[in-house]
């Protein structure tokens, strides 16, 4: 049940604007209240709420009846991707292409051969110039592919061989040369004249679905594991928690692939400036949300590496972690962690029979880092970063165990009822 609500989630979600769409979504469903982050606030005690930011970040929060300690978890709606250019068609060997950048570090060569869709955002002409209309879009089927080189055009292909944007990684839309056809494209699909399309912000995601395999159907493969595992357990810990004292917040950031200094993402001042707002709605002070801060904590979800069977020397001699044992404990490099954070957490996992395990990085590594230090430089909360354990980090296509999703949903469950 977990994992078919992750998967029809994973369907659904397929860029950081359809990740808040969706989740706005199943907020809605459970009575959270949507409010606007332009307007000014009338908050109550037992109120659940949520806000869209620039529609790419979302921040959902419940207010508890009694005083009580802030908790925070957070996750990021992005996932490594390919973004569409400005005038992208590209006609050539009589058929059409598009114009791709980079988008966080994929793993690109396991994006060749698999069905291409495109999703995102398109802006129009409106009554206003200041204000244009955004449309969603999600093509929500494959348009385009990336085809990979024989290997008798690329004889050294299994020894590892570079991989370029610009050349190797464009989406092949179609047979046949059309000028300007993907916007004509999109004017058809949104059914608005393409003089109208002033611009966009559109992604190439890998359109699959995701699947369960292995001889007890024990591993489940997918695309955007990272970090859509971590944006549902946030989402559904929120749903779910029922702690009566205190503010809990979900937050989901965007841009932590391309580093999160944007104005939507964890290296911004958005989560300060919003938590700023709850507070003053609700008549708090700044002087106790300062405090709220030093005395709370955050949980920074993210997925976590997997010790791969077939390559064990590239993990910790030690702290290797698995799939199917649990979630994972962050304790290395720059993840955000500390004692007292990582004593609560235990805590919680061993009060409620929720299966654990330690990560520490290969030493020689430099390792991985997600959203948590970087939230913690604009707001210094005690944090640990966790998260579901998986292969093939970045690749088109991500491997998690069956059971570590449901360890993850109920830990942020009980973060938020305790
Ligand atoms: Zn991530």
């Amino acid at each position: 049940m977990t994992i078919r609500k992750l998967n029809s989630f994973i369907s659904k979600a397929t860029c950081s604007y359809m990740v808040v769409e969706e989740v706005s979504n199943y907020l809605e469903n459970a009575g959270f209240i949507a409010l606007n982050v332009v307007d000014e606030w009338k908050l109550a005690k037992n109120g659940r709420y949520y806000v869209k930011i620039y529609d790419t970040s979302l921040m959902a929060f419940t207010v508890g009846e009694k005083e009580g300690k802030l908790r925070i978890a957070a996750a990021h709606t992005d996932s490594p991707a390919l973004k569409i250019k400005a005038s992208p068609d590209m006609l050539s060997e009589g058929c059409t292409r598009l114009n791709v950048e980079g988008y966080g570090g994929a793993v690109l060569h396991s994006w060749f051969n698999r069905p291409i869709g495109i999703s995102g955002k398109v802006f129009l002409k409106g009554e206003d110039i200041f204000t244009p209309v955004s449309m969603k879009f999600d093509s929500g089927e494959g348009i385009g592919i990336i085809p990979e080189l024989a290997i008798h055009m690329n004889r050294e292909v299994n020894k590892g061989v570079e991989v370029s944007i610009a050349k190797d990684m464009l989406p092949v839309l179609c047979t046949g040369t059309e000028e300007e056809g993907f916007e004509k494209y999109l004017a058809s699909k949104l059914n608005v004249s393409r003089e109208d399309i002033l611009s966009y912000e559109l992604y190439a995601y890998i359109c699959e679905s995701g699947e369960i395999t292995g001889l007890n159907k024990e591993f489940y493969v997918a695309p955007r594991l990272d970090n859509l595992t971590s944006s549902l357990a946030c989402i559904e810990g929120i749903i779910n928690g029922n702690r009566d004292e205190g503010i809990n917040v979900s937050v989901l950031f965007d841009n932590e692939e391309i580093g999160s200094a944007t104005k939507q993402g964890a290296g911004s001042q958005m989560f300060s400036m919003v938590m700023e707002k709850i507070y003053l709605s609700l008549g708090y002070s700044r002087e106790r949300l300062i405090n709220d801060y030093f005395d709370g904590m955050m949980l920074s979800v993210d997925v976590a590496h997997g010790v791969n069977p077939n390559r064990p020397e590239k993990s910790d001699n030690i702290n290797k972690v698995r799939l199917n044992e649990g979630i994972v404990i962050k304790t290395t490099g720059t993840y955000a962690y500390d004692g007292k954070s990582i004593s609560i957490i235990k805590g919680l996992c061993e009060k409620y029979d929720i299966k654990y395990q330690i990560f520490t990085k290969q030493s020689d590594s430099r390792g991985g880092g997600t959203l948590g230090a970087i939230a913690d430089t604009m707001v210094p909360m005690s944090t640990l970063d966790i998260g579901v354990p998986i292969w093939g980090m970045h690749s088109a296509k991500e491997i998690m165990g069956i059971k570590d999703q449901k360890y993850l949903e109920e830990l942020v469950k009980h973060f938020f009822s305790e």
